[in-house]
């Protein structure tokens, strides 16, 4: 065949051996991805598509049907009363400030109930750096709930901290960290505990990397809001940027005063030609999710055959699309994300370089040969160069070529000679 790749027969071998043993997950995924596929036909049946929708206004953008009616397909397909889907949003940690923004006021309080928020939030919230315009510079408090030892929600504690508070706020994936992702019934756990204690506690879910991996989402967990991004799971790989923001219908409209501006909401913000983009890209997002699980558990399972320790382990619940692998020092690191960058659509010559990335406090390496710049939706792979030396991968439009590029990573690391077969 035709091929750049060559890949030796042990390797190969092993990879027979991590698909076979994988085989159960990939038809769990396959029905989850069955069911969100119809849910998001169905809304787009019922919300009356259709081709003036796919259509994009320019200026104010009053009245921009195709808008609208994303963000009431969005609602509908994840179960929440009204959407902000926008592809003005810049980024997932954009769109989580303008929530924070949007629901806090000075003298509240929120408190994260899953310990250290990614990365980039510490300096929205004001954890880091001050004078910026975080919360903190605003007048708003914040607490965190560590986690117990073995990374999972402090409920007693949780208990405890939510008393007078405003907000709460919950991280679903592990972000940069190898505590586990947090499940839809984990999150409803919190959810329970917190508002037994606080009935009117607002509950803000950032839902990166999680977005159709479970059968729904945390809003079913009586969470207010969910939050994230569109070059992750809900952009299905299309939509070229943007956000979203979705819950209660007046949870929703005090984010949009933000992102907007006060009294205009919702109701103005062009959508230029993005509205096909978006939309398409949401049709397609179940099984764009289902090819990066697959890919997701074919790394685990593959390289916890190789020895590494893996997070979670391939046969796992999940609940993101994360795949996190200790490989134990920066050389190893290395090489694994020049394995990814090789093995990619776009820019496969290119090699990673560690740098300083802003809202990051150490340097990162990040391998992304993506259609989309920064897509993680599509396969990559980051890594802090800091302990415990652990990759996170994240992506693959397509299982075949997810497939190719956990391969290429593995070859890469037998070629320079940091992993014998
Ligand atoms: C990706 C991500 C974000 C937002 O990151 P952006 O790069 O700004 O989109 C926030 N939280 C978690 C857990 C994430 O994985």
């Amino acid at each position: 065949m035709n091929t750049v790749f060559t890949f030796s027969d042990p390797l190969l071998a092993l990879a027979e051996k991590a698909e076979a043993d994988a085989a159960e997950q990939f038809s769990r995924i396959d029905k989850i991805a069955a069911l969100h596929a119809e849910r998001i036909l169905s809304a787009m049946i019922r919300q009356k598509v259709s081709e003036a929708h796919l259509q994009g206004t320019t200026g104010y953008g009053y009245g921009d049907l195709g808008r609208e009616t994303l963000d009431a397909v969005f609602a509908d397909a994840v179960g929440a009363e009204d959407a902000l889907v926008r592809h003005s949003f810049v980024s997932g940690t954009h769109a989580l400030t303008v929530a924070l923004f949007g629901s806090l006021r000075a003298g509240d309080t929120i408190v994260s109930l899953t310990g250290a928020p990614y990365d980039t939030m510490e300096e929205v919230i004001g954890i880091r750096g001050k004078g910026n315009g975080s919360l903190s510079d605003y007048g708003i408090a914040y607490r965190q709930v560590e986690l117990l030892p073995d990374g999972m929600p402090d409920l007693p504690a949780i208990r405890q901290a939510v008393r007078g508070a405003k907000a709460a706020y919950i991280q679903r994936s592990r972000g940069y960290s190898l505590r586990p992702s947090y499940s839809i019934a984990d999150i409803q756990s919190m959810v329970e505990t917190a508002r037994a204690e606080n009935p009117d506690l607002l509950i803000i879910v950032d839902n990166c990397y999680g977005e159709f991996v479970e059968e729904v989402e945390p809003l079913a967990a009586g969470a207010d809001l969910i939050v994230g991004s569109l070059i992750k799971n809900p952009g299905g790989g299309i939509a070229p940027t943007g956000g979203y923001i979705a819950g209660k219908k007046k949870a929703v409209e005090q984010c949009a005063y933000r992102l907007t501006s006060p009294g205009m909401g919702k109701e103005v913000g062009c959508t230029l030609d993005f509205n096909r983009q978006m939309m398409m890209g949401l049709f397609f997002a179940p099984t764009v999710v289902a090819s990066a699980m697959k890919t997701s558990v074919f790394a685990l399972s593959l390289f916890s055959k190789l020895g590494f320790a893996c997070y979670p382990a391939y046969d796992a619940h999940r609940t993101d699309i994360i795949a996190a692998i200790r490989l134990g020092d920066e050389q190893r690191l290395c090489s694994f994300c020049k394995g990814i960058q090789k093995g990619s659509p776009i820019d496969s010559f290119a090699a990673p370089e560690p740098w300083d990335m802003p809202g990051y406090d150490s340097k990162v390496i990040m391998a992304a040969g993506a259609f989309t710049m920064g897509a993680s939706i599509e396969l990559s792979a980051d890594a802090p160069l800091r302990y415990p030396y652990a990759v996170w991968l994240q992506g693959g439009l397509t299982y075949p070529t997810g497939r190719l590029g956990i391969l290429s990573a593995a070859q890469q690391m037998i070629d320079d000679g940091l992993l014998k077969l």
